[in-house]
């Protein structure tokens, strides 16, 4: 169990429960990470001369700064970004990997400071390096223009005297013989689901207002207080919009997919042929990697698009993958401007990302800039028609998401099915296995590459057959279809 990191005083704060378990090694991540720690190629640039703690060589007695400190004591452990030494002490600097120093932070500090002391390292001023939102990357990385350095010493001070109060309190918790009761809370499901949620949910009836889909977690939450928690006591408690209606109704009804005619003809007539079903992978690296980029900017490094050039034409495959190491934007930008024809209408899955990706595009090509806004502009969103549920299966669970509507309205499509596909199912797994690719020498590219590929396709390849369903659903009989520009 020992010994304690500071996820785990945190974990223990938000709910007991939670570090209990933890503790016990039930499922629940060991390490919670907010924040990124800085980087070496960083603390050089910020200190100069820095020591690389992390390379198993002895820690020599003059070390002007320490990166990658790892240390002990009594039951704790903690990790130092940078170490620097100075006339009466030491200046411990975090990166915070965000644009203010939060709390969780300043107890971080807190924590190391009690850690450090006990190994004769007497930390007398603490900075957090927060992430300057001014910042736009030139040809090099300018660390000291990325970091604004902000001195937190007087708030990680005023925690410091709790620390030991706090770990002795993770020592008995630790040791009760029962685990701590659940206690649904905003915890629970802010800022995301508790890896414990099912086992603590386990006793609740299913379905049940937790599964509810476009209500707050502080709604769901009154009404689990109030006592309303199957959904027919939903229903009967009222006060619910449509969407939560329509998915209340299909589950206790059985009902067949719940199709409104009208709006979605209605949405169909503002498509056109040649239709491109385009869907980018991107990842929100905090450090920018290439010139122009900001922290936490939207990096997309993939497109898959299937083009279909008229009604019944079969969708023609076209896509770009940027290896790591190489700026993904002229390829992006030039790759959408030869595989998208002139005149097409652009259809996206929830269009905010692959929006935001070609304005941004746009921006930084001039020459580009024409053909790529009016992409923008002939871009029409598919997720509309299931988000407001003029086209609904119980099967998606009261979700309007792609992995949940796909395999709904398509449910024996081998081609479009994530559960067939290696390694990668889902957005998250895309951003990790190119990012691995990235920070990992030895990671197979081909094989990554190969992996990507195959999931992006099922999404835009998914995109043509909901198309081709809604057709069906609104004109069974061929007695309208989508115009041909
Ligand atoms: S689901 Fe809620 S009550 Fe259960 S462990 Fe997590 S935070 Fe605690």
């Amino acid at each position: 169990m020992q010994p304690w990191t500071i996820d785990d005083l945190l974990c223990a704060q938000r709910c007991p429960r939670a570090f209990y378990l933890r503790a016990r090694g039930a499922g629940g991540p060991r390490r919670a990470a907010e924040r990124i720690p800085l980087s070496l190629e960083a603390a050089r640039a910020l200190r100069g001369e820095v020591f690389d703690c992390t390379a198993g060589e002895p820690i020599p007695e003059d070390a002007p700064a320490l990166w990658g400190l790892h240390a002990s004591y009594e039951d704790c452990v903690c990790e130092a970004d940078l170490l620097v030494r100075r006339e009466n002490g030491w200046e411990l600097l975090l990166d915070a990997s965000a644009y203010e120093a939060r709390e969780p932070l300043v107890r971080e500090a807190s924590f190391a400071m009690r850690v450090l002391d006990g190994n004769g390292i007497h930390v007398t001023k603490v900075t957090a390096l927060l992430l300057d939102q001014r910042f736009v990357r030139g040809e090099a990385m300018d660390y000291a223009a990325f970091y604004h350095e902000k001195d937190i010493t007087k708030r990680a001070r005023s925690f410091l005297p709790k620390v030991s109060d706090r770990v002795a309190k993770l020592n008995a918790l630790a040791s009760l013989d029962e685990t701590p009761e659940a206690v649904l809370c905003e915890n629970c499901l802010r800022p995301m689901e508790c890896a414990y949620w099912p086992e603590c949910t386990a006793d609740l009836p299913k379905p049940n207002v937790f599964d509810l889909t476009g209500i707050s977690a502080a709604k769901k939450l009154l009404l689990y207080r109030r006592g309303v928690i199957t959904f027919v006591e939903c229903l009967a408690y009222g006060e619910l919009q449509h969407q939560q209606q329509t998915q209340i109704l299909a589950e206790i009804l059985h009902e067949p997919p719940h199709v409104r005619r009208a709006p979605l003809e209605a949405f169909l007539k503002t498509l056109w042929y040649p239709m491109c079903f385009l869907d980018f992978e991107s990842c929100q690296p905090p450090v920018p990697l290439f010139e122009g980029m900001r922290p936490f900017e939207q990096m997309a490094f993939q497109y898959s698009l299937h083009v279909v050039r008229e009604q019944g034409a079969e969708p023609e495959h076209r896509e770009v993958i940027v290896p790591p190491g190489e700026d993904p934007r002229p390829a992006l930008a030039e790759g959408l401007v030869r595989d998208v024809p002139e005149n097409a209408c652009v259809v996206v899955y929830s269009n905010g990302l692959e929006k935001h990706v070609i304005a941004t595009l746009a921006e930084r090509f001039p020459d580009l800039r024409r053909r790529l806004q009016r992409m923008n502009a002939s871009m029409r969103d598919l997720i509309a028609p299931f988000r407001s549920r003029d086209y609904y299966d119980r099967a998606m669970n009261g979700s309007c998401s792609l992995k949940k509507v796909l395999p709904a309205v398509c449910p024996d499509e081998a081609e479009v099915s994530y559960e067939r596909l290696d390694g990668v199912q889902n957005g998250h797994e895309a951003m990790r296995a190119y990012l691995r690719a990235e920070l990992v020498d030895h990671v197979d590219w081909d094989e990554t590459r190969a992996r990507l590929s195959a999931y992006c396709s099922v999404d835009t390849l998914g995109m043509v057959r909901l198309v081709e369903r809604l057709e069906q659903a609104v004109w069974p009989n061929d007695e309208g279809r989508i115009p041909q520009k």
